[in-house]
């Protein structure tokens, strides 16, 4: 839409494309509204849509994905996360423990990264393990535990769904609703993650591809819910000197293609504590818009990645190389 456009004359657009079967997506932008349109099976009819009021042009998508193209929105998405922007000048920082443990548990690192500089809290309530015999985490008891945790720092929430009814309860709990590796193509999750009221945070599958990812992405847009952050946590190699191997490269290549924020996991992207800190400051070098980091006061004891989780002084140690980062790219920290 030109960027004078009134808000009758998008309504008036919507109305145009919804009378020819086709579902249409108002993506609102800093500069200008855009007007997704999904469900037709061929090209439409431009001329019919360029000569209505408010319309700038007709832009064919020439990407499997659509919603989530830059092609759809020139302007990168700002996601708001509680009062939290992701995507904006501000780096963004979700930092708290793979699991939920225990009230103190949760508390003392919650504390811990508040105090360091995190900007978001995580951990997982439902934790998909390789194994069944392994902690699957406390349920719905863990997103109080969370809720009293955001309760006591400000910190939003965010947490991993492993089903619809876990969407359900995340909804009611937290901030944020984590689709994991394992359930990127999980396209019943998917869906009803777009039909949720929160936004989503996207991880990257373990071997899927880009496209893959961003069409996993575009399920949840194609629903109605255009607040996703995606996340690249490394991918499957040969290489075995680290748990997986994390793919760096994706973020500019995301970038180019896509309006949505990413973040990095460098905690299951590398499953080494030692190797954190140093390919964190790698994700911000090459432009992700923050990070999602397993930190642990006691890793040793943890009951799911102590590994990877580094304790809290490296982490205030992280936040503080960020800091200095952040300037040389034009990011704020
Ligand atoms: C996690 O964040 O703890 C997690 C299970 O991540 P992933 O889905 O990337 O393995
Ligand atoms: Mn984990």
């Amino acid at each position: 839409m030109r960027q004078s456009a009134s808000p009758e004359e998008i309504r008036g657009v919507v109305a145009a494309i919804e009378a020819r079967g086709f579902k249409a997506h108002p993506i609102p932008g800093a500069q200008r509204t855009a007007i997704g349109i999904t469900g037709n099976r061929g090209a439409v009819d431009a001329p019919v849509f360029e000569s209505l009021p408010g319309v700038l042009e007709v832009i064919p998508v020439t990407h499997a994905y659509k919603l989530v193209s830059r092609e759809v929105k020139a302007e990168n998405s700002v996601v708001r996360i509680g009062a939290v922007a992701v995507g904006g000048p501000g780096l963004v920082i979700a930092a708290g423990p793979c699991a939920v443990e225990s009230h103190d548990q949760m508390l003392t690192v919650a504390r811990r990264v508040k105090q360091a500089g995190a900007h978001i809290l995580r951990g997982g309530a439902f934790k998909p393990r390789t194994s069944p015999y392994s902690f699957q985490g406390l349920g719905e008891e863990g997103l109080k535990i969370l809720a009293a945790a955001r309760e006591e720092t400000g910190l939003p929430v965010v947490t991993e769904a492993l089903d619809p009814e876990g969407v359900d309860l995340i909804e009611r709990y937290a901030d944020c609703i984590q689709i994991g590796a394992r359930n990127m193509q999980n396209f019943s999750l998917l869906k009803r993650a777009g039909r949720a009221k929160k936004p989503v945070l996207l991880k990257r599958g373990l071997a899927a591809t880009l496209e893959e990812f961003l069409m996993s992405a575009e399920y949840i847009l194609s629903e109605g819910n255009y607040e996703v952050v995606l996340c690249e946590r490394g991918v499957r190699t040969f290489s075995d000197f680290s748990r997986n191997t994390l793919d760096l490269a994706v973020v500019p290549a995301v970038k180019s293609v896509s309006h949505l924020p990413i973040l990095v996991d460098p905690s299951h992207g590398t499953g080494r504590r030692d190797k954190v800190s140093p390919l964190s400051r790698a994700a911000v070098a090459v432009g992700a818009d923050g990070l999602i980091v397993e930190v642990h006061h006691d890793p040793n004891s943890a009951l799911s990645d102590g590994p990877q989780s580094i304790t809290p002084e490296m982490f205030e140690g992280l936040v503080r190389d960020l800091r200095q980062i952040a300037p040389v790219i034009g990011r704020r920290l």
